[in-house]
């Protein structure tokens, strides 16, 4: 079960979801090399999805 949004490996770093986020909880995992939502603190507004060229951000189920 994922309660979360969240991004997989797919991200390629693009940066077009950091913009959409009011809260600007998307931030740039070094360790992964992709970025990352902070899941503690994202609202789940979905805002950020649709702005993923490569559907990397996943809605909670
Ligand atoms: S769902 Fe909303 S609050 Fe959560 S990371 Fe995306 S834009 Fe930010
Ligand atoms: S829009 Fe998608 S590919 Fe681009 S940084 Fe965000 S999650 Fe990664």
């Amino acid at each position: 079960m994922n309660k979360n949004y969240h991004i997989t490996e797919e991200c390629t770093g693009c940066e077009a979801c950091v913009p959409s986020c009011p809260i600007d909880v998307i931030y740039y995992d070094s360790q992964k090399s992709i970025y990352a939502i902070d899941e503690e603190q994202c609202m789940s507004c979905g805002s950020c999805v649709a702005e993923c060229p490569v559907n990397a951000i996943i809605e909670p189920y």
